[in-house]
């Protein structure tokens, strides 16, 4: 018998619709198959969603990890959060520099310490003691991404997990807004706003952090759930209906404890992809 699983990933709300996103959506049809097989084998939606948002992160075609744009200074600062549901244990790191992985960094910071979130200086110096690998030349590593990124602003990663043991994991990772004020910190790393799992659903964010901080988005999706009777779907919905009639705009990824996944958006398009135990496999990055 066939155990249920389901596993979503997005690569951002800033696509744009004169573009043709057809790259990104073949590696992240060659991702989202890894991941369910990583899923069907039993393995936690904890280690597929890091595995997958530490991906996205390196494959530099998304505005996060190596695809992350500089900020107004011309500085690459980096947010990343994970959350696991059955414990509801969390780590995030924000204003990050020169980490590969800020999402294993964020991995971290849930398995090593006290804390949920460090930020600039101090992440950095828990990064180096735990030996995370630093990026050898910034200048070259995020320039060459840079160049086959033009002209979008908006981005981030995203994974979301239910395994074949019930239990569901979220992942979000940025380089935040392009041109951003140095020390701006998104939603991305802030648990509950862009990122967040509990026994309910794992939602993954992004778009303009600012709004989806403002509706703390990611933790709404499951209180909805919880408090109102909702849907996964009608959740989710009504959390992006927030967000946009307080004039913001962006998507969210989510997943809930019967394997049901969504992936609503009001900007021109979100990269995305589901898969699901019962048969679903969909890569789209427009309606
Ligand atoms: N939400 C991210 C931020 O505001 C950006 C994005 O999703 O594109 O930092």
């Amino acid at each position: 018998m066939t155990q249920t699983w389901a596993l979503a990933l997005h690569g951002g709300a800033g696509a744009i619709a004169e573009r043709v996103y057809q790259h990104e959506e073949a590696h992240m049809a060659a991702l989202l198959a890894r991941g369910a097989a990583m899923l069907a084998r039993g393995e936690s939606a904890l280690d597929v969603v890091t595995a997958m948002a530490e991906e996205l992160e390196a494959c530099g075609l998304h505005q996060a990890g190596k695809g992350s744009a500089p900020n107004a200074a011309g500085d690459v600062e980096l947010d990343a959060s994970l959350m696991d549901g059955a414990t509801r244990r969390a780590g995030a790191v924000a204003a990050l520099r020169g980490f590969l992985s800020p999402v294993r960094v964020a991995r971290g910071v849930m398995e090593h310490t006290q804390h949920v979130l460090l930020v600039g200086a101090g992440a950095e110096a828990f990064a180096d003691k735990h030996e995370f690998a630093r990026v050898e030349d910034p200048a070259s590593y995020y320039a060459t991404a840079a160049s086959g990124l033009a002209s979008v602003n908006t981005g981030t990663i995203g994974a979301v997990a239910l395994d074949t043991n019930g239990r569901l994991a979220a992942a979000t990772s940025t380089g935040g807004l392009q041109g951003k004020l140095p020390g701006r910190v998104g939603d991305t790393p802030i648990i509950g706003a862009g990122c967040w799992a509990d026994q309910r659903a794992a939602v993954s964010c992004t778009g303009l952090g600012e709004y989806f901080m403002r509706v703390n988005a990611a933790a709404d999706v499951s209180a909805r759930i919880h408090y109102a009777g909702q849907s996964l779907e009608s959740a989710a919905a009504s959390v992006i209906d927030d967000v946009r009639n307080l004039g913001g705009y962006g998507g969210l990824i989510a997943v809930d404890a019967k394997g049901n996944v969504t992936a609503p958006f009001c900007s021109q398009g979100m990269k995305r992809g589901m898969a699901t135990s019962v048969g679903l496999r969909e890569v789209k990055t427009f309606k």
